[in-house]
């Protein structure tokens, strides 16, 4: 005879040979054994023998008092990474199941339900068979007892659970389903503080090791995964990033709204309320404001070593956002060996004029730029950062959009590890 743990262990073993890509996170489970009726239980009606949970009103089916009926015991799952189970409920099942029950939980657990739900502020059980939906559908080799399928309800497959949790909300009749904490639905009685909880950073790391041997028994392509399961492995390993090319828009959308916003006087035009002042000697002159129409530049550092595919791209992201608002753009080549700036008429022709190198000062460009009418109020210079930069800052605003495989931040003679004017923005090579 097998006493509990020796039974779920042999539970665990079962899950592990069948999905292998399970085992580390089957083996990071941590199992906590509690009193019988310390949870919700189920009883088994003494008379008809049906699995209910007790109540008051006697048995379900056929009436008869549960007062004397015994708990046969449960066992559950906390978002910490512990299962938890009454010694009965493990008595009472087979290992094959005790092992579908495991990877029900962890497939919680990697899935993060719980805190999904308590994101969402979602009714905790019926959160509870909307979650149990969205995993079971992955889960068909299993051997669970009566599992909650989309198929049985007629819903489509392959749904998160939010979207499952929309579509029963209203119609749902709360039969109890309690997965514990693991699912968002915190089981009375569930143990906390046992102290063998996993801590959050050890709960990241845990689902990224099985998003990984997920990955890779898909990457051997034998076609035993389930779909929905590589689906959030890739999802669960995607780098959380913020793209260059969003942070570029969005820089160079601010500046044009802060440069619009600061507004022209001219005495060129009459102010309209002059009429109630009146003209005449001694009379104050009101300026009139107007719309000040932002000039920017697009310099390149036709010195600099970048690649010009991967150059284009960097100056169109710019040039989409210029083009949305009513900025006027010049495309300025900005050669910083010989210290010359052309203006040229698009992209291409600009970015022909890379002519590499790298390595020089950026003093003299900036100096020139200084000098060329009409002066921007924006440049967005892209280079390779390989040289140095004035001490202080131009009169214009400055992005430095720094591309090629060298590209770091230019310095100074006052800022030798990296100026701290202007915007930088690093164009990383993208990684799918
Ligand atoms: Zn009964
Ligand atoms: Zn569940």
């Amino acid at each position: 005879m097998m006493n509990p743990r020796q039974k779920l262990a042999a539970g665990r073993l079962w899950a592990a040979r069948k999905a292998p890509y399970f085992s580390s996170g089957l083996l990071s489970m941590r199992l906590y054994e509690v009193p019988l009726g310390t949870l919700p239980s189920p009883v088994i009606c003494p008379s008809c023998r049906k699995e209910q949970y007790k109540s008051i009103k006697g048995c379900f089916s056929c009436g008869a008092s549960l007062k004397k009926a015994k708990h046969v015991g449960t066992m559950g799952a906390t978002d910490r990474g512990v299962f938890y189970y009454e010694k009965e409920a493990v008595e009472n099942w087979n290992v094959d199941e005790l092992g579908s029950v495991l990877i029900h939980e962890l497939m919680h657990f990697l899935r993060k339900h719980g805190a999904r739900c308590e994101r969402k502020g979602y009714h905790p059980e019926i959160w509870n068979i909307a979650a149990d939906f969205e995993i079971n559908d992955d889960l068909d080799f299993l051997k669970l007892p009566n599992p909650l399928h989309p198929k049985k309800y007629n819903l489509p497959e392959g749904l998160l659970a939010e979207d499952y949790y929309d579509r029963i909300r209203k119609k749902v009749k709360i039969t109890y389903i309690c997965c514990g904490s693991v699912a968002g639905h915190t089981m009375d009685g569930e143990p906390f503080d046992t102290g063998i909880e996993h801590s959050s950073a050890s709960v990241e790391l845990t689902i990224k090791q099985v998003a990984k041997d997920i990955r890779d028994e898909a990457a051997k392509g034998r076609g035993t995964i389930p779909a929905g399961l590589q689906r959030w492995a890739e999802l669960e390993l995607k780098p959380p990033k913020i793209l260059w090319s969003q942070k570029l828009s969005t820089v160079v959308r601010s500046s044009i709204t802060t440069i619009a916003g600061a507004t022209d006087y001219t005495y060129s035009r009459i102010n309209r309320r002059q009429g109630g002042l009146g003209f005449g000697v001694g009379k104050p002159i009101l300026r009139a404001p107007i719309a000040h129409v932002p000039k920017v530049d697009l310099g390149l550092d036709t010195s600099g070593s970048m690649g010009k595919e991967e150059t284009i791209r960097a100056i169109s992201e710019a040039d989409a956002v210029l083009k949305a608002t009513k900025a006027k753009a010049r495309f300025i080549a900005c050669d910083a060996a010989i210290h010359a700036m052309t203006e040229v008429s698009d992209i291409r022709e600009l970015v022909a004029l890379i002519k590499g190198g790298g390595g020089t000062s950026f003093i003299p460009v900036f100096e020139a730029w200084e000098k060329m009418r009409p002066k921007p109020d924006l440049a967005i210079f892209y280079t390779d950062g390989c040289g140095d930069a004035p001490s202080r800052p131009p009169s214009f605003r400055t992005i430095f959009v720094l591309v090629g495989k060298y590209k770091q931040k230019p310095w100074s003679a006052a800022e030798p590890n990296g100026i701290t004017w202007g915007e930088m923005i690093f164009v990383e090579e993208d990684e799918d």
